[in-house]
């Protein structure tokens, strides 16, 4: 028998930030994962923009989470001797004269300041770009290379026997007299947390929660001339790959949606880079994954209403890169020190969604021996 202090299903990078977390404070973790190449991890393109949406809005506690998650991605490349967070400046491209009006008038005022390099909206030419209404340049932002962070991670965590490739049933999860819970006969635990992103839905112990699936596509192009260094955003963001490789993206889709990539979106995204730039472009690659979306466009923390052990971490959204750092530390306080998280992504804020096992479904499905 296996035993470990905290079982993580799933290794996105909810999983992977939590897990890193919890072993650097000294706990023995396993984690459980099937990695499907459309996990929305492993599609995203890793951006990290501090100033976003159409209404330019400053992320919440942008500040904050991009302090942390440069910590911890530069912590990751030092032991990892890899390069994967690319910090750049991303340039807004204004595509309307309302919009200019805008976001100048916003990036003037602080706390925007401290975001926006050059708030006169008068860019430097930007080779291969079409900027004829100008655009704003933002900094602290930039993209990590997700996919091939988890890829690394992943094979240190089989190496040294912490993670393995296994899909985890929560039908086999049984409660223990101590408190704590044996899983499929073999791994004992205190703690089970669920990091499973979109598949949440069907989790027998959080299914209550107001979490939504929206899928996103991707597109890698081959488009020479267009610059290296800075990140290009309007309508779609424009990444820099390294070479003339780009990446495209996203879409967003609710549900009712196909699985797997679409036309439409290849169609959506080409037509974006096309009002990007003139550049012929060829389409090297297209890919889908879903984002776990919140009603509240908050994320999901905390353990479940009934079985103590069982907890949750996860609705990400569309911003998981620059959010899971600082929030694997809020979840690790509360999972190890019982500090409660933040209000605004504890999951008693949807309390009054559950429903307790006398009063119709869903019951705690954890069996008792
Ligand atoms: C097209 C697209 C573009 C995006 N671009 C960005 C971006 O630029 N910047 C940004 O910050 N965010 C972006 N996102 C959003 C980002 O991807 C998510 O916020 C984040 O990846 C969610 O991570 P997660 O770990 O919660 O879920 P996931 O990445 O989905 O990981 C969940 C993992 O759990 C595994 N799993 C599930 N159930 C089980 C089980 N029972 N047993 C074992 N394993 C299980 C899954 O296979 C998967 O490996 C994008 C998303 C999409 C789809």
């Amino acid at each position: 028998m296996m035993r470990v202090e905290y079982l993580i299903v799933g290794y996105g990078i909810a999983g992977a930030t939590l897990a890193a977390e919890l072993r650097g404070r000294g706990h023995s973790v396993l984690v459980l994962d099937v990695a499907r190449p459309d996990s929305a991890s492993r599609v995203a393109a890793g951006l990290m923009n501090p100033v976003a949406g159409k209404r330019f809005a400053l992320a919440w506690r942008a500040d904050e989470l991009l302090t942390a998650a440069g910590a911890f991605y530069r912590a990751q490349e030092q032991r990892l001797g890899q390069r994967f967070l690319h910090e750049l400046p991303i340039v807004k491209l204004f595509s309307s004269v309302q919009e200019q009006n805008t976001m100048l008038a916003r990036s003037a005022d602080a706390p925007w300041l401290d975001f926006v390099t050059d708030a006169t909206g008068e860019l430097p030419a930007l080779p291969g770009v079409q900027q004829e209404l100008g655009g704003l340049r933002i900094r602290r932002g930039g993209f990590v290379l997700v996919e091939e962070l988890l890829t690394a991670l992943t094979a240190e965590g089989l190496a040294a026997g912490w993670l393995r490739h296994e899909t985890f049933d929560w039908g086999r999860l049984v409660a223990d007299s101590a408190g704590g819970f044996t899983y499929a006969g073999r791994v004992q635990t205190r703690h089970v947390v669920s990091c499973e992103g979109a598949a949440t839905l069907q989790n027998p112990y959080f299914g209550w929660l107001p979490l939504t699936p929206n899928q996103g596509e991707v597109l890698t192009v081959e488009c020479p001339g267009l610059p290296s260094a800075t990140v290009l955003n309007k309508g779609a963001y424009v990444v820099p790959l390294g070479g003339s490789r780009l990446r495209v993206g996203a879409t967003y889709r609710w549900p009712p949606f196909a699985a797997g990539t679409t036309p439409e979106a290849l169609a959506e995204l080409s037509d974006r880079l096309r009002t990007i730039t003139p550049q012929p472009f060829t389409v090297a690659d297209q890919r889908a994954g879903v984002r776990p979306a919140v009603r509240d466009r908050k994320p999901l923390l905390g353990t479940h209403p009934e079985t103590p052990g069982v907890h949750v971490f996860n609705g990400f959204g569309s911003k998981g890169v620059m959010m899971a750092p600082r929030l694997a530390q809020v979840m690790a306080d509360w999972l190890e020190n019982d500090v409660a998280p933040w209000p605004e992504v504890n999951i008693r804020r949807y309390l009054t969604l559950y429903s307790p096992p006398n009063s119709g479904p869903p019951a705690s499905p954890v069996s008792r021996p």
